[in-house]
């Protein structure tokens, strides 16, 4: 004899009530945990990366190969890179340069660091001002729990450097491979056509 999954119906309950919870500040109660485990931890990756899944924080504690001081970031980036990538802002939806950007071809690189982060083939039109991608290269993004205004979201930046490129959100329902929108500022991303994207090293201005 078989009850209705009880787990099931808890989750349910949880991602009902998730619109009112994100509202909440979360001050790391257990009933922020559970919260956390019914909307968050569906929407890590299943193979994440073990220094994003047991951070918990920002990504500011962390050690990144690229480890520039910040008077370094401000001699090679203008304010706005420096804002976005460095300070984890936001740029304004639907007017970063790569919104409606659809090549065929090519890669999307660190407008820091110019590691290569995304492909032409995993951007996808998300119609949500910023471009968005299903997937990133391999290993090329990490995933950091990021609890400002009181939400709870999942930031990505550059693997490389360190650099805020954005938020992944995942089971929004688009039909891509993944079901992931990588929500990417495009003041941190440079574009370039070719798939081997070292000819242009180290050119962010
Ligand atoms: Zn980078």
């Amino acid at each position: 004899m078989r009850f209705p999954s009880f787990p099931n119906i808890v989750r349910t309950l949880y991602t009902l009530g998730n619109a009112t919870a994100r509202l909440q500040p979360l001050r790391g109660t257990s009933n922020v945990s559970l919260f956390h485990r019914a909307t968050v931890y569906r929407s890590m990756p299943s193979i994440p990366l073990l220094g994003s899944l047991f951070s918990t924080s920002s990504s500011e504690k962390m050690s990144y190969p690229d480890g520039r001081s910040d008077d370094e970031w401000q001699a090679v980036l203008n304010k706005e890179q420096f804002r976005v990538l460095r300070e984890k802002g936001t740029e304004a939806p639907f007017a970063g340069e790569y919104d409606k950007h659809q090549p065929t071809s090519g890669v999307y690189t660190c407008a820091g660091c110019n590691a290569p982060l995304y492909k032409a083939d995993h951007k996808f039109k998300s119609g949500c001002g910023w471009p968005a991608y299903f997937d990133s290269i391999p290993g090329a993004v990490t995933r950091h729990t990021d609890r400002t205004f009181g939400m709870e979201r999942t930031e990505i930046v550059c693997s490389n450097c360190g650099g805020h490129l954005g938020h992944v959100f995942k089971g929004e329902g688009y039909p891509t491979p993944t079901d992931e929108r990588h929500c990417v500022n495009s003041i941190s991303l440079k574009f370039h056509d070719k798939d081997d994207p070292s000819a242009g090293i180290g050119q962010a201005k």
